[in-house]
């Protein structure tokens, strides 16, 4: 069998891809399997996905919607992609409050990786997490609720298979998009706090010189500024920087849609964001958020010949132990990285060096340099999670490198 890749491209999995069809399918090659990792869509930059067993991909499996309207929640299969669950959510009155800028990825990939969007008042893609179905090491199901939540989500796959997950909703709503150009960096930097509010998602896109090329404003309930501190408006359709074109991305321009179309950068038909990339992110607290952008401002020069577009997004506080908007309002600084290894691993620690000391944390799914040595002050509840991974999977089934890289062996 031909060696698997992931999205990207820049990772071969090392382990043979399954994909039973039934749940008890499932349970039984986990029983039977001496390593086991969970796999989603494959849209991960980091090797969180990869295994030296087996991967379990549960693709096969149904959506199963179940929508509880007393409790707002909904109750779906981990493999279903967020713009499938968006359309089958909205089709019965129900929305997510976010979504990430592409809807290809697996509910249970993004929540595991603390994937999120832009919102001053959203919280992570993970935050929405109420309960989850598990497989655990000996094959067995159970179903994760109360205080074990908030350690059990962001978890990379290191608690084993998440089958089910039960997500917050809310009813159905419209958003319109509008971009402006040319935002005056002194702005982005004196203004940042009033430039984010002014819609229910901001997202800014730079190259860090010159100007900030765009800012993307998702509008809910309220009307976009004529002018936002010196950016124009841009009018029209049109794309993410130059990510963007018409039929990559959704649709801007004022045109209110539904809250699944408008909430994610990139359309579903379409192939995200560049295509021909890496990815790396940091998620610094808001209160040195300035601090972080001056100094990565500063890095212009040396992080252009690397770098495609980096976007600016903002997210507020969770609770969940290993997600980088654990107990801090945060925004994140993310490089849509040119496919140039060579040039772009460098540039990691030299980004680190100046963004680590600031509180940031990396997003699990993309590229870091860091060792977990160096993070684990940054989560206040790092050991409580070691602790649930040495009760719920104590011969380390679900272990992998990744895991190994960061949490030891
Ligand atoms: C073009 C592009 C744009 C992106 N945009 C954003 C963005 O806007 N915001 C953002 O935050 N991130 C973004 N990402 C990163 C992306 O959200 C993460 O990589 C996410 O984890 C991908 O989900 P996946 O289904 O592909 O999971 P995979 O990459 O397959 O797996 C990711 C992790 O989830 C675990 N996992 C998957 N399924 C399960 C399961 N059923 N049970 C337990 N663990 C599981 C895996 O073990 C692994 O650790 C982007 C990535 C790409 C390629």
């Amino acid at each position: 069998m031909a060696a698997e890749r992931n999205w990207a491209r820049n990772l071969t999995y090392s382990a043979p891809i399954a994909h039973p069809a039934s749940l008890e399918e499932a349970c039984e090659l986990v029983g039977r399997s001496a390593r086991v990792h969970a796999l989603g869509t494959r849209h991960s930059f980091s090797d969180c996905a990869d295994g030296d067993g087996v991967l379990v991909a549960l693709d096969r499996l149904p959506m199963d919607l179940e929508i509880d309207e007393q409790a707002a929640t909904a109750t779906v299969g981990a493999a279903v992609r967020m713009g499938d669950l968006g359309q089958a959510l909205d089709a019965r009155g129900w929305a997510l409050a976010n979504l990430a800028s592409l809807p290809h990825i697996s509910v249970g990939g993004a929540v595991a990786t603390g994937t999120h969007g832009s919102g001053d008042r959203l919280g992570t893609m993970s935050s929405a997490v109420r309960a989850l179905q598990i497989i655990g090491p000996d094959g067995a199901l159970r179903e994760v609720t109360g205080d074990e939540v908030a350690g059990s989500v962001v978890a990379m796959g290191a608690l084993g298979i998440v089958t089910r997950l039960t997500l917050a909703i809310e009813p159905t709503y419209e958003i319109r998009q509008d971009a402006y150009l040319d935002l005056p960096w002194s702005a982005a930097l004196d203004r940042f706090d009033e430039i984010t509010a002014v819609g229910y998602s901001v997202s800014l896109f730079t190259r860090w010189r010159g100007p900030v090329e765009r800012v993307l404003v998702k509008s809910r309930d309220t009307e976009p500024p004529d002018d936002l501190f010196g950016a124009r408006p841009a009018g029209g359709r049109i794309g993410v920087a130059e990510i963007g074109v018409d039929t990559k991305n959704t649709e801007a321009g004022g045109v209110p849609g539904p809250w699944w179309d408008r909430l994610p950068h990139f359309r579903m038909a379409a192939t995200p964001s560049v295509g021909e990339e890496l990815q790396s992110e940091y998620l610094v607290p808001r209160a040195t958020a300035k601090q972080a952008l001056a100094t990565v401002h500063e890095m212009a020069d040396d992080l252009d010949a690397a770098l495609h577009i980096s976007e600016i997004r903002t997210m507020a506080a969770d609770d969940l132990w290993l997600s980088g908007a654990y107990g801090t309002d945060a925004v994140s600084i993310q490089f849509t990285w040119r496919d140039l290894p060579d040039l772009v691993l460098p540039l990691l620690p030299r980004v680190e060096e100046r963004l680590l000391p600031l509180g940031a944390r990396p997003h699990w799914a993309k590229l870091f340099a860091a060792s977990g040595v160096r993070l684990r002050d940054h989560y206040p509840r790092w050991n409580d999670f070691e602790r649930l991974r040495d009760l719920r999977d104590p011969d380390r089934t679900f272990g992998n490198a990744f895991l190994e890289g960061v949490f030891g062996a």
